[in-house]
């Protein structure tokens, strides 16, 4: 096979033709002789395999099987006539039905003669039955050839609509491989497939679109997943070593005065087990000559600003300035006022710059960014901006990562000639797999413990019919003297009754919990920001009990005094974003709770979430849980589900293929980090290829 005849346009494949061609193209992405080998069936029906009617379930299931027709009769119905056939077995009986075409099929019918037959099984009035089945004589069944496992491609109304059906597809791929031979390179090395025994990739293709049997499908399968991942793998671990060897870091090597001072004279607490372990591994990654990128996870309320404030006082220490960059203005200024009151008294210049800090005062700060009197900044995405220059940056940290995109990520690398170290902050816990895929390329550290004295907060899930009963225990608590958060919904899809939702729930509280008795504090998007910083910060203060919120209040807010989450109607939150916003709470010494108000009717997704809620505190359970209701690209927001376009291999299901895909990617690139060797010559040829095409997400600048 010449070794560009994979990329021939698809038009030319015979039976496609221009009008094909595009309907491909625009419907399913296939350019190329190469994308429709790379479509791949979603399921299979197995027919190899003949069933007895006493092995048939209840629920439906696409099935063959053989027997004879014993009876025909046409049925009267309300809804015009059906035609019923009595099928057997030596096992059992069932009924086959028509419902069109009575007269033709009567006829063709034949009474006591084998049949094989295939179709969706249904179970009725206590009768299993198929309606329209393919039928075939057993004898001419015999005879034929037929495919045995027959594929089922992934499809569009439209393409069916412009004739590319299942059928066509299928026939289509037969011709790609009668024009290419079937002859497909092997992109691993003899050294994988032996030790994993696996098939060969010609073979694999060939068995993934036409398998004989499910044992041939199984193996083809399992070596396309592993090949897919593998590859994965291989260039986010090269990019890695290559970021660590080529791009140097500013090395910190010292612990200054700055930093020394700070831990003997101002740390408030004694930093837990956790906080130490990964203060001292941001330490050893700025003190060597590459460039940090760590992505630090910490569940909410677990302390990861004081490690960034330690990171930070480390780059100043050794004559850098850093930045703090956050997704809202609301969770800036909290971290400002944070850090602010963490260096009290120490010598330390910091600054917040957001988009609503004056022209003048912008001014002021660029100009002491750039001759280098300021230390610190913290800000929203403003600290983006081409104005605001450093003088010399030497450390960034994004909070919340999630919300930003991958461009702005490199936007912070161009702050510096050479790039500052990068630490990523994020209380979104992300379950290994997919932080093994998704961030393979950063290092990470866990904070898994919270600070000591913490109570698990209490979660309970109540009735919006129990809601006075609510009420009075949260009267209860006010007169405690604690505060209270009730949260609404905010889904871009139904804004306008949300908003009202809202409004509606805003006042039912203030008719509840009158003045002069109860303040009560209203955030949403819709104020001014000026509005917002205000409602919040009586809130914070302890002027307002009870702050009613969209979710703008998810992220970061730290009110310690606060004790009671209420969260309406619960059940359209998803699992992560009812973790966040429980992470709100439970945030001093005294006991916590959570509310969960929703209506009576619930989906059974609504209540595995609201059950997982009331069972656990623990946020790399719940992205478990969550990761296998919602799949990985919902769970990362669309911004990040690029990488995981996955074509065969599933990150939740397959997750052991992954572990083992690494495990292998990890050995060879030990060895080979270029992949120079003669031995991983096929895996250096695919490797470059899928770097030229950006097969993965291109992360990092
Ligand atoms: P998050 O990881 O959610 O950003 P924060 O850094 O806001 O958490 O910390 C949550 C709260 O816990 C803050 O009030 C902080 O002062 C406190 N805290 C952090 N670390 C400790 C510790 N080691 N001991 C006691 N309190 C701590
Ligand atoms: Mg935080």
């Amino acid at each position: 096979m010449k070794p560009n005849l994979l990329q021939t346009p698809i038009t030319y494949l015979k039976g496609v033709g221009p009008n094909r061609a595009q309907v491909l193209q625009a419907e399913l992405g296939i350019e190329t002789y190469n994308d429709l080998l790379h479509h791949f069936p979603n399921r299979y029906i197995d027919k190899t395999r003949y069933y007895k009617i006493n092995e048939l379930e209840r629920n439906s299931a696409e099935l063959q099987l053989t027997g004879r027709i014993v009876h025909i009769k046409t049925v009267e119905q309300k809804k015009g006539k059906r035609l019923v056939a009595r099928f057997v077995d030596e096992t059992g009986e069932m009924e086959l039905v028509w419902f069109r075409g009575h007269k033709w099929i009567k006829e063709q019918l034949k009474l006591n003669v084998p049949y094989v037959i295939f179709g969706r099984t249904q179970w009725f009035n206590g009768v299993f039955s198929m309606p329209h089945p393919d039928m075939e004589l057993l004898s001419d069944h015999e005879k034929g050839l037929r495919i045995k496992m027959q594929p089922i491609y992934p499809s569009t109304e439209k393409l069916g609509n412009k004739g590319i059906t299942n059928k066509v597809l299928s026939q289509l791929l037969q011709q790609l491989f009668i024009e290419t031979k079937g002859a497909f390179a092997e992109t691993l090395t003899p050294t994988l497939l032996e030790d994993l025994k696996l098939i060969p990739r010609k073979e694999a293709l060939l068995n993934i679109h036409f398998p004989r049997d499910q044992n041939k499908l199984a193996r083809a399968q399992f070596r396309l997943k592993f090949e897919e991942l593998f590859f994965i793998q291989v260039q986010l671990i090269s990019k890695n070593l290559l970021r660590k060897k080529k791009i140097k870091g500013f090395p910190f090597q010292h612990v200054g005065k700055k930093f020394n001072t700070f831990y003997k004279e101002y740390l408030p607490f004694q930093l837990t087990g956790a906080q130490q372990k990964v203060i001292k591994e941001i330490r050893a990654d700025l003190g060597s000559n590459a460039q940090m990128n760590r992505l630090l996870q910490g569940d909410v309320g677990s302390g990861k600003t004081i490690v960034a404030l330690m990171s930070m006082l480390l780059a100043l220490d050794n004559g850098y300035q850093s930045c703090l960059m956050a997704p809202t203005e609301i969770l800036a200024n909290q971290h400002f006022n944070s850090l602010k009151e963490l260096l009290g008294e120490m010598d330390v210049s910091i600054a917040l710059l957001t988009g609503s800090v004056r022209k003048s005062n912008r001014k002021e700060i660029h100009e002491a960014l750039e001759d280098g009197s300021l230390h610190i900044l913290v800000g929203t995405h403003a600290v983006l901006e081409h104005k605001v220059q450093f003088n010399n940056l030497g450390l960034a940290i994004i909070d919340e990562q999630h919300r930003f995109g991958v461009a702005q990520r490199s936007k912070l690398w161009h702050k510096n000639e050479i790039p500052p170290h990068i630490l990523v902050m994020t209380a979104t816990p992300i379950p290994r797999t997919l932080a093994m895929s998704l961030y393979g390329d950063l290092d990470i550290s866990v904070i898994d413990e919270l600070p000591p004295g913490r109570k698990p907060v209490k979660t309970v899930h109540r009735y919006d019919s129990n809601r006075l009963k609510v009420f009075r225990f949260l009267k209860e608590e006010i007169k405690k003297g604690r505060q209270v958060y009730v949260v609404y919904p905010l889904i871009k899809e139904s804004q306008a009754l949300d908003y009202k939702d809202l409004m509606d729930g805003y006042e039912s509280m203030v008719r509840d919990f009158p003045l002069p008795e109860y303040q009560i504090s209203i955030v949403h998007g819709k104020m001014k920001s000026d509005d917002k910083d205000y409602e919040m910060n009586r809130f914070v203060k302890g002027e307002t009990q009870i702050m009613v919120a969209t979710t703008v209040i998810e992220v970061g807010v730290n009110v310690p005094n606060a004790t009671v989450m209420i969260i309406e109607s619960a059940e359209r939150f998803g699992l992560s974003q009812l973790h966040q916003l429980r992470g709100r709470v439970g945030r001093g010494g005294e006991q916590s709770y959570c509310i969960l108000m929703t209506g009576q009717k619930l989906s059974s997704e609504a209540k595995t979430r609201l059950e997982t809620m009331t069972r656990t505190n623990d946020g790399f359970e719940i992205a478990e849980v969550d990761l296998k209701l919602r799949g990985p690209g919902d769970l990362m927001g669309t911004q990040q589900s690029g990488l995981l376009n996955l074509k065969i291999a599933d990150i939740v299901k397959d997750n052991d293929i992954l572990k083992t895909a690494r495990f292998y990617a990890m050995r060879v690139l030990q060895e080979d980090p270029d992949l120079i060797l003669e031995k991983n010559h096929p895996l250096r040829i695919t490797y470059l290829e899928l770097i030229r095409n950006k097969n993965i997400w291109n992360y990092i600048s």
